[in-house]
């Protein structure tokens, strides 16, 4: 399984931080990692700019969201074809943000991941348990029941999985590698061998390894750690 470190800019970063891009392919002496998929998605308003400019140099772009339309009257929202025509060949959906912020259900989730695969994108659907769950015991089948309600009806081995536990997310907190572990060999037993299974939620340079070494742990869901050119790099080098 070719791995796959993506970063989520959230709704950070102004044209000024294109460097930011920079400084990470120089991180690399001007070549990215051949065998791993580096991505970034940053805010919709920056996409179009940054794909253009750096999508020769090894490092691919993602949108954060999309409507699960491919046009038409929904004022402020973009479609996976808007931003596979900026130059994304991912775009996450179901962000736990996404699903507590605006209210988003497996439902709408499947619809957005349904139109990704539409317009040529790779959805990358996330899914992870609130602590509440957790101490209830309830962690694997709360997952199991978002990626029953979430994944699109038809195949496609470009699917990722990311699994987020929602405590985990900007927290700095994150679970044993056992439940990481044991996490991800549910997921994997419910998505099969060929889609990627990415681990999101606090992981920085210092525990990005020993996640990343883990079986059925294919790539990594970066938020805060993505924004610093020095630490992202820091994440792909320890894969
Ligand atoms: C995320 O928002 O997808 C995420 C994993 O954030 P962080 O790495 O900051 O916990």
């Amino acid at each position: 399984m070719r791995p796959l470190i993506a970063g989520n800019w959230k709704m950070n970063g102004l044209s000024a931080d294109a460097p930011e891009i920079e400084a990470l392919i120089s991180a690399f002496d001007g070549a990215m990692p051949e065998k791993i998929d580096v991505l970034i998605c940053p805010p919709a308003t920056l996409l179009g700019g940054l794909a253009a400019a750096y999508e020769d140099e090894g490092v691919q772009f993602g949108g954060q969201d999309c409507h699960s339309a491919p046009s038409g009257a929904h004022t402020g929202e973009v479609s996976a074809e808007m931003l596979a025509d900026a130059g994304a060949a991912f775009v996450i959906v179901g962000h736990s943000e996404r699903r507590s912020d605006n209210g988003e259900t497996d439902a709408i989730v499947r619809a957005k991941a349904e139109a990704a695969l539409r317009a040529g994108l790779a959805p990358i659907i996330c899914v992870g348990e609130t602590e509440a769950e957790r101490d209830a015991g309830r962690a694997e089948a709360v997952v199991a029941g978002q990626l029953e309600g979430s994944l699109p009806r038809t195949d496609g081995d470009e699917i990722v999985i990311a699994y987020e536990p929602v405590w985990a997310i900007g927290t700095g907190r994150t679970p044993t590698l056992d439940d990481i572990a044991d996490m991800h060999a549910a997921i994997r037993k419910i998505v099969g061998d060929r889609r990627r299974i990415l681990y999101g939620g606090s992981v920085k340079p210092g525990n990005a390894a020993e996640i990343l070494r883990l079986d059925d742990v294919d790539g990594a869901l970066v938020g805060g750690a993505s924004l610093k050119a020095a630490d992202f790099a820091a994440i792909i080098r320890a894969l």
